[in-house]
């Protein structure tokens, strides 16, 4: 099993230069294949990434004498990254997705449309995209605690490994104003196995309200680190803002006018601190995000033979402008990816609900389907049996209900029998655990989760 553990690094100021000049290496190095690639292309030549390897490598010295004192892996790898983002542009094209347009208002009214978008490869520009650059597993030696890198020597770690197994590789990367690296590791099926400490199958209900509901009764409110602070993110915004407007006027540009391209404009030790509060604070509200969704879906997975989710069409729902901001905050889409690995680790048996399974609508206590339930209603009561139903409980049990009903044979309950099976009656409504597919919507339904997300209280 490949897993990977992402360390921050406490480097010092050399170090970190040297950091800044790899990473800046790496990102020259994908400009200029992608130039090449489409100059190539222009003169009617097939391109291939191993030839632009090649190519490059052949005149880079030459061409670039900086290249010298840089290790050749923090540029080795970007010829790759390319061949693998033109890959996924023809394939995406082959299933159906339509050419991104240039302008950004028409990308965003196709995505409203639900029309899925393949994006050629970009050129990368200083300070709009990530900065990292990869390090060969042979060209690295960890010792504990620290981490021998290439041309830069020793560089302590916050924390060991924490994965035995073979080790693939690393990429150093940056986040606002720290460095990490990311070390993979083939650790053997054996030795990746976690333990679950009880096994109970769980049905989750996902909302924005609470963010998860169990079938156990349970709810689990997620921490919103965007919401909490985005009266700081404006404020920092906009002391930036100012920043770049006075550098403007100092650089002879008039207020509120267009950066002519090619102009660099002075860089006060004042814009510099602000502009590196900033990027802590997205930093901070990232990792608050990821802190919750990490937690909660390794409980889950820890403690429950079988979990049963909502499948869920993340990206569908993030093109809703108004639930957008809600959503992003609760990290639906990064909480979905953590549960699919760890379920592994735990060997816990993930069901996804088929996107248009009406969960809130059957009773759970009777099966009868509510069809006359509102987005609105919190809670209802069953016409048939009486019980007063919460909305978001009641949905969780019948999630939970197709991992007993269907997917879920009786000899596979664990031994400790710590279940919250039942003798249930059999849902009626369409029920597959299938794998999930980001594929065209046709609309019916989707409005459905949508609106569930953002039902008011
Ligand atoms: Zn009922």
């Amino acid at each position: 099993m490949r897993l990977t553990h992402k360390i921050a690094l406490v480097s010092n100021s050399a170090q970190r230069d040297y950091f800044c000049r790899a990473a800046g290496t790496n990102r020259f190095t994908w400009n200029w294949g992608l130039a090449e690639w489409n100059r190539q292309h222009e003169s009617g030549r097939k391109p291939s990434a191993m030839r632009l390897k090649k190519q490059f490598n052949a005149i880079k010295y030459a061409q670039f004498p900086w290249f010298v004192d840089m290790h050749r892996d923090s540029h080795a790898q970007a010829f790759e990254h390319l061949a693998r983002a033109w890959n996924k542009f023809f394939a995406d094209l082959k299933a159906g997705a339509r050419r991104a347009p240039d302008s950004k208002e028409e990308r965003r009214r196709l995505k409203k449309m639900g029309v899925r978008l393949a994006y050629r490869p970009c050129f990368k520009r200083k300070g709009q995209c990530e900065d990292s650059f990869y390090v060969a597993n042979d060209k690295f030696k960890l010792d504990g605690k620290s981490i021998r890198l290439p041309k830069i020597g020793l560089v302590e770690m916050t924390e060991a490994l924490r994965y035995e197994g073979k080790i693939l590789g690393a990429t150093v990367s940056r986040t606002a104003d720290r460095w990490f690296v990311a070390i993979q590791v083939d650790v053997p099926d054996a030795k990746a196995m976690r333990r679950r400490t009880a096994d109970v199958i769980e049905g989750v209900d996902l909302g924005v309200k609470a963010a998860a509901t169990l079938s156990s009764g349970e709810t689990i409110e997620a921490p919103k680190p965007l919401k909490a602070a985005l009266r700081r993110l404006k404020i920092r915004g906009r002391r930036l803002s100012r920043r770049l407007e006075a550098a403007k006027v100092r650089a002879g540009i008039k207020r509120g006018g267009r950066i002519p391209k090619g102009t660099r404009l002075p860089v006060s030790n004042n814009r510099m601190k602000d502009s590196r509060a900033l990027a802590r604070l997205h930093a901070r509200i990232a990792n608050v995000r990821t802190d919750f969704t990490h937690k909660l879906s390794t409980r889950l997975c820890r403690e429950s033979q079988a979990v049963v989710i909502e499948d869920l069409n993340v990206k569908g729902m993030l093109a809703n402008e108004k639930l957008a901001r809600a959503i992003s905050d609760v990290g639906f889409g990064m909480f979905r990816r953590q549960i699919e690995y760890k379920a592994k680790l735990f060997d816990t048996r993930l069901v996804l609900a088929d996107r248009w399974y009406p969960s809130s609508k059957f009773c759970s206590a009777c099966g009868t389907k509510n069809e006359a339930l509102a987005l609105s209603d919190r809670t209802w009561t069953c016409a048939a049996c009486g019980t007063h139903h919460d909305r978001d409980h009641n949905a969780a049990i019948n999630l939970q209900r197709l991992a007993t009903v269907t997917a879920l044979p009786a000899a596979k309950l664990a031994s400790n029998g710590d279940t919250a099976t039942g003798k249930v009656p059999a849902v009626d409504g369409k029920v597959t655990p299938a794998r999930h597919e980001f594929g065209q919507q046709d609309g019916s339904g989707q409005e459905k989760n949508r609106a569930h997300l953002c039902a008011p209280s």
